[in-house]
């Protein structure tokens, strides 16, 4: 390339261009400078370039004033070496032009000019921009330090701008931060005001002195008093009178930071009314302030009202209920008592009229009194059953440890002759724990249920028995089990039920009455009683009472 082409190029003979340079920080140093050289002449060219060569700038050459204007389109100098006396366009055609375009209306030109032009062409140059000129022949020393000088100004003043660059970057990054700092407190802040304004649940901030400070809407919406109302008066003054003690106790207690944080109150509204609210409250004594959120409970103790209402109504009739039962059970208690005095004489005047009437007394008649005196008799089993059983209601139960087995072995004997009449079989598995029971009590329920047992059969079956006790966390499970009829689902609820059968007394005889008394004697005793059956599979009935043991 030869350094005409290199000039018309912008670049440097050894290939370098003229973008500037990066220093290792990263900021831009100041690059190497351009150097304009403008003469029609090659040979003054080299001369001036061989005299600035060695400032190490990079000297861009045109051998005319237009393609000195070229160059000047794309590329900033430092300083313009400007020959004066050029054809077509001379230097001072050129330095005019130069100065009318704004990107080089400030580079500073040095007109080269023959010593003997000098004087007109000095002043000339001047009035056209120049800041200095030189004469011809050249003194090296001089243009050297000449062009260093406006170098140096071209690099500080290039410095200078770079930083200002830096700066004003900075600034903008910085002012750029800030801006995005605040639009995102704003958008919290907004986000944080929408919270408070659209919560369906009374939001606000009150003074230590008691009075609200900020309010969200929901206050107005629930109690009809504007934001402003609700700030002009203490919270005090619109507690229901009967809850204002309480009220201003609390609150005491709240700023000294020893009150539960929740507690109800009723609260006025515009129309006259009183609203429940229930407040969480928590103070910042370092503020203070408090902060509180509040939720109207008015609906919450309108229903806890009406349970109570209930309740009590509820508790009315039970009581009710228990007096009109303990009435009738003294009825039917006093009617089973004094229906066997009347009884009792029709049994005795049957048995004179059987003893009167001897041998005379048969057929037809002898059916009718056998009618009498049986039925009478089932009345009399009847009326003892309900006697019994109208007993267990009334009586307090003295609870006492109990052998299971010596109170099924007393059961046993008195049932004795039964047993071995019908052949049946009766297991105990020993040894049997006690229990906690009423001794009276719990014989005649193991007397129903083994009867039960026995009685429960088919015709020509072998009635057979087994009683055995497990024992489970302080209680004690005594089964009655049998190979009998057994009883269908259905039933096996509806037969603790007080004169509840499943057969007719022809069948198996009996009045109905054994289990439900089984039932109530056992939960009077604090147990439990159920039973495992189906139709025609034998039946496990169950109690549990208290391990003696165990308490
Ligand atoms: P009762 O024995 O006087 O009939 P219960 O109250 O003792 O009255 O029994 C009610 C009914 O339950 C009985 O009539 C019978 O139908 C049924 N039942 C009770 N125990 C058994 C049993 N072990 N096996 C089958 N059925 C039974």
């Amino acid at each position: 390339m030869t350094s005409e082409r290199q000039a018309a190029s912008g670049e440097m003979p050894d290939g370098q261009s003229l973008r500037p340079e990066q220093n290792g920080s990263g900021s831009p140093a100041p690059a190497r400078a351009n150097i304009l050289l403008v003469d029609d002449r090659q040979d003054k060219i080299l001369a001036l370039e061989a005299v600035i060569s060695s400032l190490g700038e990079n000297i861009v050459k045109a051998r005319s004033g237009k393609e000195a204007l070229r160059h000047l389109l794309t590329t900033e100098f430092a300083v313009i070496l400007l020959d004066v006396s050029m054809p077509v366009m001379d230097g001072f055609e050129t330095a005019a032009l130069i100065r009318k375009r704004p990107r080089s209306e400030h580079t500073p030109i040095i007109f080269v000019t023959s010593i003997n032009n000098s004087e007109n062409h000095i002043s000339k140059g001047y009035s056209l921009g120049a800041v200095d000129y030189m004469l011809t022949p050249i003194v090296p020393e001089v243009l050297r330090t000449k062009v260093s000088v406006f170098v140096e100004l071209h690099k500080k003043s290039e410095l200078v701008r770079q930083q200002a660059e830096q700066l004003r970057q900075f600034e903008e990054a910085k002012h750029r931060r800030e801006l995005s700092e605040a639009a995102d407190r704003l958008d919290v802040e907004t986000k944080r005001n929408r919270f408070f304004t659209l919560a369906i649940d009374l939001l606000a901030i009150a003074s230590f002195d008691d009075y609200f400070i900020q309010l969200n809407p929901a206050w107005e919406a629930t109690l009809g008093f504007s934001a402003d109302e609700l700030r002009s008066k203490s919270l005090l003054e619109l507690v229901h009178p009967e809850d204002r003690t309480t009220t201003a106790e609390h609150l005491t207690r709240l700023k000294l930071g020893t009150a539960p944080r929740y507690f109800e109150n009723r609260y006025l509204c515009r129309d006259g009314s009183f609203r429940w609210l229930g407040w969480t409250a928590a103070p910042f004594a370092t503020e203070q302030l408090v902060y509180v959120f509040a939720r109207d409970i008015t609906s919450r103790k309108a229903a806890e009202t009406e349970i109570q209402n209930l309740n009590g109504e509820l508790e009315r009739r039970i009581s009710d209920l228990t007096d009109i039962n303990s009435e009738l059970e003294a009825f039917n208690y006093s009617i089973s008592h004094d229906l066997r005095a009347p009884l009792r004489s029709i049994r005795s005047f049957a048995q004179f009229l059987r003893e009167d009437s001897g041998p005379e007394l048969k057929g037809e008649r002898e059916d009718y009194l056998r009618r009498v005196e049986s039925a009478a008799k089932y009345m009399d089993v009847l009326l003892l059953d309900l006697l019994q059983y109208s007993r267990l209601s009334r009586s307090d139960l003295e609870m006492v440890p109990v052998s299971l087995e010596a109170a099924i072995g007393d059961v046993l004997a008195s049932i004795e002759t039964e047993v071995q009449e019908r052949k049946a079989e009766v297991t105990i598995r020993k040894p049997m724990p006690s229990v906690m029971a009423h001794p009276a009590t719990l014989r005649q329920i193991l007397y129903n249920l083994i009867a039960n047992g026995l009685k429960f059969v088919e015709p020509n079956q072998t009635p057979r028995v087994e009683l055995l006790s497990e024992s489970n966390d302080g209680w004690i499970r005594l089964w009655i089990i049998d190979q009998g009829i057994g009883i269908a689902p259905q039933y096996q609820k509806k037969i603790f039920g007080l004169f509840q059968r499943l057969h007719s007394t022809e069948t198996y005889p009996g009045t109905g009455i054994g289990l439900a008394l089984v039932r109530r004697g056992i939960e009077r005793m604090g147990g439990r009683v159920g039973l495992e059956s189906g139709a025609g599979a034998g039946s496990k009935f169950w109690f549990e009472l208290k391990n003696a043991a165990a308490v």
